[in-house]
């Protein structure tokens, strides 16, 4: 059984000679995240897959408890994707001691923006998490979706800070047939709110067509109006920033540019990223 929770143990069967591929996630597995395993198997001689809904990265416990898990399933899916793959699912102490603080970082206009600004300590919590799978594991690279872009920048950043020697591999956004991009939290919609979610990437589609003419002032009033007319989803930002550095676009350029977007949905809160430039 190549399950595990507590890490000691796994580490103890990991061949520190031979190349491993994280993916941490917080269960609830869909496609996008199997899409992730899929190619850390291709990638790595050894998977370790972690499942830990992660209390320092939420708010409240009220947030943490309504998250949804079905650790089974999951199980399920991983094994069908990549057998050989090691689970991790341990408990908090496992992790934390007794008190669950953060460390303390510095991450600048990154954490100060956009999910930082929405999600106070939000930042802390997934660098804090972050920072002990790599350092526990030490694995040679690690997976992250680009569905939580700021996310992915903020743990290149950790990483740069902390001179840790993973490589961050950044992969991409995994969309059912609509384009709605995959959510663990879309399982907490009902069937009108999910037909309704497609929104979201309708308007990131939308600014993307538009950022050939428009500037990104513009746009932005376009898309809060067009929201301001949906009675299904309230916006909490609709921002375009430079790939790179997150720093605000105000008009099309040679560097890369992405829309990024976050909405409510019932008490459901959905976020979407959409590169703008054309390739
Ligand atoms: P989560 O369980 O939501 O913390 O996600 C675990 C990892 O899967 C994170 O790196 C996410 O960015 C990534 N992920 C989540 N949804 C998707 C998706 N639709 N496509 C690609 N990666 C995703």
């Amino acid at each position: 059984m190549n399950f595990f929770s507590q890490y000691s143990v796994l580490n103890s069967c990991l061949n520190k000679n031979k190349t491993i591929g994280l993916v941490p996630t917080m269960g609830a597995l869909h496609e996008g995240h199997i899409s992730l395993i899929e190619r850390a198997t291709i990638e790595n001689e050894q998977v370790i897959v972690t499942i830990f809904v992660n209390p320092t990265q939420f708010e409240n416990s009220e947030e943490v408890k309504s998250y949804p898990q079905n650790l089974n399933l999951d199980i399920q899916m991983i094994k069908k994707a990549s057998p050989k793959s090691m689970i991790y699912a341990p408990k908090s102490n496992d992790l934390y001691d007794s008190k669950m603080k953060t460390y303390r970082y510095e991450f600048g206009i990154l954490e100060k923006i956009m999910e930082g600004k929405f999600r106070n300590g939000h930042f802390q919590g997934v660098a804090t998490i972050v920072e002990k799978l790599l350092n526990n594991f030490s694995p040679t690279k690690a997976y992250f979706g680009e569905k939580d872009f700021q996310q992915l920048l903020i743990i290149k950043s950790l990483v740069n800070q902390k001179k840790i020697s993973t490589s961050i591999v950044g992969c991409s956004t995994y969309r059912d047939s609509q384009g709605l991009a995959l959510s663990s939290r879309n399982k907490l919609l009902n069937t009108k709110e999910l037909k309704n979610a497609i929104f979201l990437i309708e308007q990131l589609k939308l600014a993307k067509s538009l950022w050939k003419k428009e500037n990104s002032l513009r746009i932005t009033k376009i898309i809060e109006e067009n929201f301001l007319n949906n009675i299904w989803l309230k916006l909490d930002y609709f921002d375009i920033r430079f790939e790179n550095n997150l720093l605000k676009a105000k008009e099309k350029s040679d560097q890369k540019t992405r829309a990024f977007i976050a909405a409510r949905i019932g008490k459901t809160r959905l976020i979407d990223n959409l590169l703008l430039n054309e390739y």
